[in-house]
């Protein structure tokens, strides 16, 4: 295989004839020599390039600019210079792409919101190109986790006939011919002459369909794109995102919140042992970042010790009603900073999430048993008739992270909700179906992948972590 910058910053530096193509980042020159920092992708750090004037013309170095891209050959030797113990001395540079003084990137400051404006380009730049590399570390690491723990990879529809999950709204899909829907008698727009033959929408959540594949195949999980239309412009949510979702046979709330917090920790610790680099890189703007901030906003740990300390620590462990409690007896409470109603059966705003996670427990915490009314049909009722066996894992910075619970194996149960709830009973007929034929206690969660990343690489805005973002009014790139 060809040797990328990453290979060239580790072998044993031996005065080898070398190949490096990539872009140039930075570029200094004096009256000899010159001096070109490049880099392809491989890694975060930069390797430099020495032009010396007597082998290649200052006539091609001059057109050199940051952005440009190219293939130097040279010899690779030990760099007395400082910030670098080897570099590549240059005996020929071809071009392959020039750039101008028009290229954004330039190697000065740039704010996140201008460096948003700039998406498709910037993968370049030394903060996404990190980010995006610890997104594909995390999402291997949720591949591996599964794999050696013995579930199996399930593929679920991404257009999906029921709109019936509840979990958000839906984008429709349709080939009709909107300038001319055909109508039924009564007026309404006939779905039958659409492609599916009925409506159909983009997946909000893999689900229902995981349920089916876990009644066979026992462990599963789902990792994929879903969609919600939902209007909120917040540093949380995206209109497509891509969601984990593993759901198990024979597994009860516990069981669940075990698997939770397994999994979140060993992603994290993978990203700990392998993404070293570039969670420097990140913890370092972090920590510039922090210099503007007033004290009280100020993150009172570092990067990388914030995730060694989420993964060194159990996570707290309580019930919805005990969390309404030290939310009403809270100080915030008392001086009314909340801005959102605290009573037992509202749901939980972020503030409140973030108050238990931050200034109460100072941990992530996992609250269980909610009352039903707030929550989806599918869950499992608890005798006390109000509350049901749902999970929600809240993390500091983020809030909820993942949402889950222990779902409703009785077929009577699960059916006289879904009639409270006005669920169409008979358009989810199959996933009835198994609680019909051999139903069994199981149990499953959500993680939104953008929300991890998020937290792993301590981005504030999600539209920051995935490389083309989709959000209301934004599907630019
Ligand atoms: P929230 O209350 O934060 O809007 P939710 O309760 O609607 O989330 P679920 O339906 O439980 O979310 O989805 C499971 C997980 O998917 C959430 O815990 C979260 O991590 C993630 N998630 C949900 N909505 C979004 C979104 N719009 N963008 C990114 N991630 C999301
Ligand atoms: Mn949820």
């Amino acid at each position: 295989m060809k040797q990328t910058i990453k290979d060239l910053l580790q072998v044993v530096v031996q005065d080898q004839e070398v190949t490096v193509k990539g872009w140039v980042k930075n570029r200094r020159g004096s009256k000899n020599v010159a001096f070109v920092s490049m880099n392809d992708g491989s890694c975060a750090n930069n390797i430099q390039i020495v032009v010396d004037f007597n082998n290649i013309p200052e006539e091609t170095f001059k057109n050199i600019t940051v952005g440009a891209c190219l293939c130097v050959k040279g010899q690779l030797k030990k760099s007395e210079g400082q910030g670098q113990d080897r570099e590549v001395v240059a005996e020929s540079v071809e071009i392959y792409g020039l750039a101008n003084d028009k290229y954004p990137f330039q190697p000065k400051f740039h704010s996140l919101e201008f460096i948003r404006d700039n998406a498709h380009l910037r993968s370049r730049t030394a903060t996404f190109s990190s980010i995006f590399r610890i997104r594909h570390a995390l999402a291997y690491a949720v591949h591996k986790y599964y794999n050696d723990n013995g579930f199996y990879y399930v593929h679920t529809p991404i257009i999906t006939a029921s709109d019936a999950e509840g979990a958000g709204e839906m984008f429709r899909v349709t080939t009709l011919d909107l300038h001319k829907l055909p109508k039924t008698e009564t007026g309404e727009i006939d779905f039958k002459e659409d492609f599916f033959g009925r409506a159909t929408n983009l997946t909000v959540s893999g689900q229902l369909e995981g349920e089916l594949m876990a009644m066979g195949l026992g462990k599963i999980y789902t990792f994929g794109p879903t969609f919600r239309a939902e209007n909120s412009n917040t540093t949380r949510h995206l209109a497509e995102f891509w969601m984990i979702e593993p759901e198990m046979a024979f597994y009860e709330l516990e069981d669940n919140m075990d698997l939770a917090e397994d999994f979140v920790k060993y992603v994290i610790r993978y990203a700990l042992d392998n993404c070293k680099e570039d969670l420097d890189i990140l913890e370092k703007r972090l920590i510039e970042e922090e210099k503007n901030k007033k004290q009280e906003e100020k993150s009172p740990m570092n990067l990388i010790d914030k995730l060694k300390f989420v993964v060194e620590n159990n996570f707290e462990r309580i019930t919805y009603t005990e969390a309404i409690d030290i939310l009403l007896n809270s100080n915030y409470h008392k001086k009314k900073k909340f801005q959102y109603e605290v009573k037992w059966g509202v749901d939980l705003q972020s503030e409140h999430e973030r108050y238990l996670v931050e200034k109460h427990f100072e941990k992530p915490v996992i609250l269980t048993n909610y009352p039903k009314d707030i929550k989806s049909f599918y869950m499992k009722q608890n005798d006390d008739g109000k509350t049901v066996r749902a999970m929600d894992v809240l993390f500091p910075g983020i809030g909820e992270i993942i949402g889950g619970s222990q779902r409703e194996e009785n077929y009577e149960k699960l059916e006289t909700r879904m009639k409270q709830m006005g669920v169409p009973t008979d358009e989810l007929w199959w996933y009835l179906d198994t609680r019909r034929f051999g139903t069994a206690p199981h149990s499953g969660f959500g993680l939104g992948f953008e929300r991890l990343v998020q937290f792993v690489t301590g981005m504030g805005n999600i539209r920051d972590v995935i490389p083309f973002p989709r959000f209301p009014k934004g599907a630019e790139f």
